[in-house]
């Protein structure tokens, strides 16, 4: 009757519950088992500057070298690793690959000497007391300068900032490392954390890029934030930069930089300067 279709139903949600949390601690042990076997690779995608076309920095993002599922992307792992706190040990690697990786192009003469990247940042991350201390390490460790480095928090982990982590922030920044914002305008509508909060850079989300050249409610959510931007003296950067009527679009609108698969998906090579597709990216080589 009804009671045991009740009672089965709350057995199959058991199950799957109970399967769940036994996939959480699975991966959670694959993910400690990967930072002792240094299995996380970064791929970097080039950010490109409108104005010129030219490559001039690069998003890190992390991948897990699976021994036997292959390359995982970040939706595979980083919610595990953020609730088990090994997103700490994981993103230190991440800050100190990046900056690694960057010392050695610009040594190699593969990018110019003022190339930069950018680091993506977990709450977790952004909340530990020695955040400054770890960035300042991982800079001096490549011998790089603090404006180098970009960091890249989303707006909710910025509206959730305690007094000592905007003092942690407020310090990179003094140093001269960016903050920005990641996909600007998915998180909290309250704008007034922009005014109290250190940042120097708004990721314009990729949803509203999307239909930038088809859906006119898209095309003033992003004029907005660009003019916004602009108003308060941060670089803009939009994401997911996927046609070149977007491209064009932006650089219309006065967008500093942008990222997508029409300028270059996430690779583990430095950006070709001038290899861009499209005829959208400059074909000068640095010098
Ligand atoms: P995000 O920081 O917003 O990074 C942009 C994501 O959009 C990347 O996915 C990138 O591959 C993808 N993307 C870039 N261009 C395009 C495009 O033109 N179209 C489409 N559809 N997608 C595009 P990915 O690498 O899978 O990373 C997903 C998210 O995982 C990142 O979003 C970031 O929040 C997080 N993540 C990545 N690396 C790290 C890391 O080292 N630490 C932390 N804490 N989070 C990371
Ligand atoms: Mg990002
Ligand atoms: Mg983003
Ligand atoms: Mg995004």
């Amino acid at each position: 009757g009804a009671k045991t279709q009740g009672k089965n139903r709350w057995e199959i949600f058991d199950e799957t519950r109970r399967a769940r949390a036994v996939d959480r601690v699975a991966i959670a042990s694959r993910l400690r088992q990967a930072l002792r076997d240094n299995r996380f690779v970064l791929h970097f995608q080039p950010v490109i500057e409108l104005g010129t076309g030219r490559a001039v920095a690069v998003e890190s993002l992390v991948r897990l070298d699976d021994p036997g599922r292959g390359l995982l992307p970040p939706a595979a792992f980083i919610q595990v690793a953020e609730d088990s706190g090994l997103i700490v040990p994981i993103g230190t690697y991440v800050l100190e690959e990046a900056c690694r990786q960057l010392a050695e192009w610009r040594a190699d003469g593969l990018v110019p000497a003022d190339f930069r990247a950018a680091v993506n940042l977990s709450a977790r991350q952004a909340t530990q007391p020695d955040l400054a201390r770890t960035v300042a390490r991982a800079l001096d460790g490549a011998n790089l300068e603090p404006t180098a480095l970009a960091l890249e928090l989303t707006e909710t982990v910025l509206m959730d900032a305690d007094t000592s982590t905007l003092r942690q922030l407020e310090e990179l920044r003094e140093m001269g490392v960016g903050l920005g914002i990641d996909d600007f305008g998915t998180g909290y509508s309250s704008l007034s954390y922009l005014k109290r909060l250190p940042v120097s850079i708004i990721k314009v989300d990729r949803s509203f890029v999307a239909g930038l050249s088809t859906d006119p409610s898209d095309r003033e959510i992003v004029t907005a934030v660009i003019r916004l931007g602009q108003a308060l003296g941060l670089t803009t950067i939009a994401e997911g930069v996927e046609d070149v009527s977007q491209f064009t679009m932006l650089q219309e609108l006065g967008c500093d930089q942008a990222q997508g698969y029409l300028l270059g998906r996430p690779q583990l090579d430095p950006p070709i300067l001038g290899a861009g597709k499209n005829g959208v990216v400059s074909t000068a080589k640095p010098s």
